[in-house]
């Protein structure tokens, strides 16, 4: 991918998180993975009026070159993940309402819900409370991850990851609902939690789906 692309596409992903609703004001933020670092957009340019060259290039031990805009201030969460995760190419952050909600709870949200199969856990996990900005947030991000695709900031908001910017944001999107699901059967005394074998099968499935749309899209040239 050409480093103009990986701009252009930076932006309209950030303007397709804000679309979805995940995002609020200039809350939020997006990065992708490149061979110098990584691209992340810059802190307090609204997503709609963000142009592809004041996207901010970054070296993933945090270093960004002169005469750039000043990247997001959570870029250290989005170094400690490429540098923890080679398979993950792509960050989001936002604070979407209901991902929020649970967060600021410092509940986990369990697998009420087939589809939290595709954050590639059983249950996403709420990263330990440190202040907006700093290396101890991403220190807590990084400690807690594991393997998965999602999890919560305590008090703060959800990071989703993905091997490019439409996983990521898909996984977002999914968290949101995951949330907002969770957080209704709550209201009515709890969601029953799938069990082990369940999400296995589940997983199962969405691998041999996965495989039938790769062979699929490659049948149809
Ligand atoms: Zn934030």
């Amino acid at each position: 991918m050409s480093k103009d692309r990986a701009r252009s596409d930076l932006v309209a992903a950030y303007r397709r998180m804000t679309a979805a609703g995940l995002g609020t004001g200039s809350s939020g933020n997006l990065s992708l993975r490149t061979v110098e670092g990584m691209l992340i957009t810059p802190t307090g340019v609204a997503p709609a009026i963000l142009e592809a060259p004041q996207v901010v290039a970054m070296s993933l031990a945090g270093q960004a070159g002169e005469g750039q805009l000043l990247p997001s201030s959570e870029w250290h969460i989005h170094t400690a993940i490429y540098r923890a995760r080679p398979d993950i190419n792509a960050v989001v952050h936002c604070h979407s309402r209901h991902a929020t909600i649970l967060a600021c709870a410092h509940r986990p949200i369990p697998a009420v819900h087939y589809m939290i199969a595709i954050a590639g856990v059983d249950e996403i996990p709420v990263a330990p409370y440190a202040t907006f900005g700093t290396e101890a947030l991403a220190g807590s991000v990084a400690g807690t991850l594991g393997r998965g695709r999602a999890l919560l900031l305590a008090n703060h908001g959800q990071i989703a990851l993905g091997v490019s910017l439409d996983q990521a944001l898909a996984v977002a999107v999914e968290v949101e609902e995951l949330a907002a699901i969770y957080w209704g059967s709550l209201a009515i005394g709890g969601g029953k939690v799938l069990s082990k074998e369940a999400m296995m099968e589940v997983r199962t499935a969405f691998a041999d789906y996965g495989q039938q749309h790769d062979k699929d899209t490659k049948d149809n040239g």
